[in-house]
Parts: C-alpha cells; structure tokens; sequence
C-alpha cells in the first residue's frame, strides 16, 4: 500500500477524523468556536461516501476527490486550508500511478506552501502550520537519504505531532485563537492536531 495516495489510506484517515471527533471539538471549545472536530467529521464522512465508488483512481484524482469535498463541506478556516493543501499536494504528485517517497516530500512541501498561501500564516503563529511545516521538512530530509515512503511517512508523522505539541505555549496571531490574545497560551492548537492525526493515518496506512 502506498499509504497516502489510495481511497483506502482516505477511508482510514475518515475513520480516524471520526475517532476524533469529540478530542478536536474539546480544543477548539478552548481557543476557537469548537466547531473543528464537526466541521472536520462531517466533511470526512462525506469522503468516505464519495470514495467508495473512487478505488482504482490515480493518487491525484484521490487526493482531488478529498480536497474538493472538504472545500464545499467542511466550511470554517480549515476546510477550505485542508482542501487547497490536498488540491497542491495531488498537483505536486502529478499523473504517476503510484506514489514514491520523494512524490511523498514533494506532496507535503506542496501541502504546506498551498496554507501558507491561503491562511499568510508563519511557523510559530499556533496554525496547522505548526505540524505541516516540519513535517515537510522531515519528508524532504528522510527522501533525500533514500528512505522508504513508509519512513518518510513516519518521520513526518513524528516531526508532526512534535510540532502540534509545540503550539501549546504559543500565542495564537492568527484564526479565531487570535482573538484571545495571551490568553491562547496553553492549549493544543486544533488544526494542528488534526494535522497530526491525518499524518499518523496516512504513515500506518504505509507501514
Ligand atoms: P474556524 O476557526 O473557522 O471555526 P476550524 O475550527 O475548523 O475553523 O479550524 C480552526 C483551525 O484552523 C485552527 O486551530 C488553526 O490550526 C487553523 N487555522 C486558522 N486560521 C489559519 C490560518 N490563517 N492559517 C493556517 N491555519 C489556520
Ligand atoms: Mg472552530
Ligand atoms: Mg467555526
């Protein structure tokens, strides 16, 4: 299994997304509208339906698939984050049937320029950009040595969640957490939890 680009590695993520759910809403009651673990099941799960009937599709016609159903249903900041970071990552893949470990950097490094275009998010500001930026870089890192997918699934997995719990101190300068000020300070940010999650499905889908 290629972990990342099949309707099966989705499907998992959408199950995971669901497994979630309450954890994510939780955070976001913390420092947004807690609306993250809805917005996020409720898009996911309509994934799940369109997927099904997408199985021998190329790894970007999945990832396309996932991005435009987010976009018209998840709403809120994330939706439309999550879905241009999939739109560049299946992009950034190409036509290739299957998916290699530097397809795999490539996707991430996409992924997490297509936020940062959107969102105007930094590292550090409490995003989602939190966990994607050093998982990019530790995707790109682990290809360029000659690692696996599974690997470099792995390490941007871990490079993730390190980054998610990073935001805990941090103060949030963008998104609905900005509003609070200091007051953000010592939480988990959502979407880079989510992020984190996602990156952790995909990686034990691959391993
Ligand atoms: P909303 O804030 O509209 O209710 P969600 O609750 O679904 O949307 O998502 C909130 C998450 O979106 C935040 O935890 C943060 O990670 C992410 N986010 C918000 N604004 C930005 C941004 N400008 N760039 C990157 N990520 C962002
Ligand atoms: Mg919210
Ligand atoms: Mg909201």
């Amino acid at each position: 299994c290629d972990g990342a680009g099949t309707a099966a590695a989705w499907l998992r993520v959408a199950e995971v997304v669901r497994e979630h759910r309450d954890e994510l809403v939780m955070l976001d009651r913390e420092i947004g509208d807690g609306d993250h673990g809805e917005n996020l099941r409720r898009g996911f799960d309509m994934v799940a339906d369109r997927l099904t009937s997408a199985e021998d599709d190329t790894p970007r016609a999945v990832l396309r698939l996932v991005a435009s159903t987010l976009i018209s249903t998840v709403g809120g900041a994330a939706g439309p984050l999550y879905g241009t970071a999939l739109l560049r990552a299946g992009n950034a893949i190409g036509d290739r049937p299957v998916l290699d470990a530097a397809a795999v950097a490539a996707a991430l490094t996409a992924a997490v320029e297509g936020v940062v275009a959107r969102g105007r998010a930094e590292p550090g500001d409490k995003t989602m950009v939190d966990a994607l930026q050093p998982a990019a870089s530790a995707a790109v890192a682990a290809s360029e040595r000659g690692a696996t997918i599974a690997e470099v699934l792995a390490e941007a997995s871990a490079a993730a969640d390190a980054g998610a719990h990073a935001t805990v101190p941090l103060i949030a300068r963008k998104g609905r957490a900005s509003y609070l000020g200091e007051r953000s300070a010592g939480h988990l940010d959502p979407g880079a939890r989510s992020t984190a999650l996602i990156l952790a499905s995909l990686a034990a889908s691959a391993a």
